[in-house]
């Protein structure tokens, strides 16, 4: 619970940050992180094609530099892209000038104004600094697809058991993952639908 839907006093540390778009609608903002990776990334372009859902990608931009193809189907199969640093660093390990020094050079590679930290950690100042110049945006349900604690039904009840309206939901198109979220996420998404859910891209 504490990690599947981050708890209001965690999000309160972050402020200025989006973890939910406050909305009547019944809708959700899909996210996925982590990426570009052919093995996975590719896979869940074709999923999304399917049910005409658009979607926000935050890339680490290590992956850019090897995918570029990957990395520019995402754009032109018109979905979103963020940065999510270039080497995937923990706000919390770093010193602040290492730490935007790396999601400076991860902007060469993603012309983007969002940004996800990997983790959901950063320090205050990091924080600071990167809400001058990005919409940070968080999540209100981490499916947890990236875990060797959960199997892919576990995944997809995280889904239906903290989605609300308006959540920002992120599944990984990772290595890592791909197991699990390839059958977690049509899963959620067929749920979703039947749940009357519409699914939103971040402006
Ligand atoms: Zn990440």
């Amino acid at each position: 619970m504490l990690i599947e839907r981050p708890p209001f006093l965690y999000r309160l540390l972050f402020k200025g940050t989006h973890w939910r778009f406050h909305t009547e609608e019944k809708c959700v903002y899909l996210t996925f992180d982590d990426g570009p990776v052919p093995e996975v990334t590719l896979w869940v372009l074709d999923l999304l094609d399917k049910y005409g859902i658009k979607a926000m990608f935050f890339c680490v931009a290590d992956n850019v530099r090897k995918y570029p193809e990957i990395y520019q189907q995402v754009i032109a199969r018109g979905h979103k892209v963020g940065n999510h640093t270039f080497h995937h660093l923990q706000g919390w390990k770093m010193d602040t000038e290492t730490y935007l020094q790396d999601v400076k050079q991860a902007a060469e590679l993603i012309d983007s104004s969002y940004f996800r930290p990997p983790h959901g950690h950063l320090r205050f100042p990091q924080l600071q600094a990167l809400k001058k110049r990005y919409k940070v945006i968080m999540w209100d349900v981490v499916t947890r697809d990236y875990s060797r604690l959960m199997t892919a039904e576990q995944v997809f009840c995280n889904v239906k058991k903290y989605t609300r309206n308006g959540s920002v939901i992120v599944f990984h198109d990772s290595l890592k993952a791909e197991k699990k979220m390839k059958e977690a996420l049509p899963k959620s998404i067929e749920w979703l639908l039947q749940q009357g859910y519409t699914f939103k891209l971040i402006e």
